[in-house]
């Protein structure tokens, strides 16, 4: 236990996760520095409110190390290889992120953590997961880098049996001491690895979510990478590797056989060789991607014990957040979907294995990636293209290497009226029965403040479109 009654700790970032942190180690009786790089109006305003709570703010110097800091505590804004990282490192001052803090304070006390990482796929399972531990009566949130942060839910006054938790490889990074019931990395793609350095550390900040795991470590089967991760963590005696795949199960796995996903892991009539969960129409949507979601998340609930029964009520229950794989209207026989969300080659490669033929529109920042593989294995299903955004001239590229029959429209266009020109440009080259698909497998930012932007964009050029083919 941490003694916080006049320990200095140091608060690195503002924002919403630094804010909070502050204010619950203040209120531990802590003294509270947070340090900023930004001095801008907004942090200003921010500062303002927490010195009159007491806590200090530097605002305009964030690589400093404050004067005697016993512990810093970080945002997921900040860089590992950022300076005060290496001041502490010298000075021999731990760093926490939020996910510690919370594990430190309360993690396994308020109820076990089931938790789920992975480049692509990880809100969908939590989302599922917590809806298949409601529909088995349990007292759950879905709780992490999903809108709940954990402070909040270890912190408060509500009663939990189990969390369903999602972690970023951020987060990850600094929880050191975090110890799971069980946990998935539901795959292994390059993301984000101007922050961690290399695929090396990535992957190793998501194979943290394994260490110490008491019950099971699940994985991908048709993700090498992320077995590799189970067999090298460090668990608990008696915790099982599971392992998740589209095709028949092993033992001690979960998958499909015609149409129904099966359990092959947690079979408690030993008589049986699998037991029965759910089927494929009960998966929303049942794109293959997203059955894989849906197993992981089973074998997560199977291993807190849950009954095949609850898996498929749950699964059933399941609404996917919006801009992921949405569908937005048919039109004319054309139907519009929505994967704003796919800001990343790897999940877009995941929905456009899910429709074919396929108008595809892409582009935005591209975050150093390259679209030659996403491309190839693409270029089949693709009727025709439509670029938008700073980086299309990547996707251009990659379109002429590997599909120089697809039809592309290159729109030239970083302004946010471009959406709309994109959906009537895909609509003149779609055909009855194609499917338009935004996903465009890049970030946001060059043309809207998020992905929910973009794609609220997308949604209303499609009505726009739908009610001039109605007037
Ligand atoms: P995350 O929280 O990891 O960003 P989401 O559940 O929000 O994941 O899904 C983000 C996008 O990733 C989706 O819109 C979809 O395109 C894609 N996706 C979802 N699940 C998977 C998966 N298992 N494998 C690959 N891509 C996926």
């Amino acid at each position: 236990k941490v003694s916080w009654n006049g320990k200095r700790v140091t608060v690195a970032g503002l924002g919403v996760s630094g804010i909070p942190a502050a204010r619950v180690l203040h209120g531990l009786g802590a003294v509270v520095t947070v340090v900023n790089d930004g001095d801008d109006e907004r942090s200003r305003a921010q500062a303002a409110a927490l010195e009159t709570d007491g806590i200090t703010v530097r605002l305009g110097d964030g690589a400093t190390l404050p004067e005697g800091t016993e512990l810093i505590v970080t945002t997921p804004g900040w860089r590992p290889d950022k300076p005060l990282f290496a001041a502490a490192a010298e000075a021999g001052v731990p760093v926490w992120g939020d996910v510690e803090l919370a594990w430190r304070l309360r993690g396994p006390d308020a109820a076990p953590w089931l938790a789920v990482t992975g480049t692509n796929g990880k809100t969908t399972t939590v989302r599922m997961l917590a809806s298949i531990l409601e529909a088995a009566g349990l007292r759950t949130a879905a709780v992490g880098n999903i809108g709940v942060s954990l402070l909040d839910a270890v912190l408060g006054d509500e009663t939990y049996d189990v969390f369903a938790v999602e972690l970023s490889s951020y987060q990850l990074h600094w929880a050191p001491s975090l110890r799971a019931h069980s946990a998935v990395v539901l795959n292994l793609a390059p993301d984000h690895l101007d922050w961690h350095g290399s695929m090396e550390a990535y992957a190793a900040d998501k194979g943290r979510i394994y260490e110490g795991n008491t019950v099971a470590c699940v994985y991908n089967v048709a993700d090498k990478a992320t077995e590799d991760l189970v067999r090298e963590a460090d668990v608990e005696e008696g915790c099982r590797a599971v392992g998740f795949t589209l095709g028949t199960p092993g033992p001690s796995q979960l998958g499909v056989v015609e149409g129904i996903l099966v359990d092959r892991a947690f079979v408690e009539n030993r008589q049986k060789q699998a037991q029965e969960l759910a089927e494929v129409a009960d998966v929303n949507p049942p794109a293959p991607h997203n059955i894989a979601n849906a197993l992981a998340a089973a074998a997560l609930a199977r291993a807190f014990g849950v009954e095949p029964k609850a898996v498929r009520d749950g699964l059933r229950a399941f609404r996917p957040d919006p801009h992921r794989i949405e569908l937005v209207e048919e039109v004319e026989g054309v139907t519009y979907v929505d994967d704003s969300k796919a800001t990343n080659t790897h999940a877009a490669e995941a929905s456009l294995a899910a429709y074919d033929p396929i108008v595809w529109i892409a582009g935005g920042l591209a975050k150093g990636a390259t679209f030659d593989e996403l491309v190839q294995k693409s270029a089949k299903r693709l009727r025709g293209v439509v670029l938008i955004g700073a980086d299309r001239a990547l996707v251009r590229e990659a379109l002429a290497r590997h599909a120089p029959e697809v039809p592309v429209v290159d729109l030239d266009r970083t302004d946010t009226g471009a959406m709309s020109a994109a959906v009537q440009e895909a609509a003149g080259l779609a055909r009855p029965g194609d499917t338009v698909l935004l996903a465009p497998a890049c970030a946001s930012m060059d043309m809207f403040a998020n992905y929910n932007k973009r794609g609220e964009a997308f949604a209303d050029a499609v009505r726009a479109l739908a009610a001039t083919g109605r007037a």
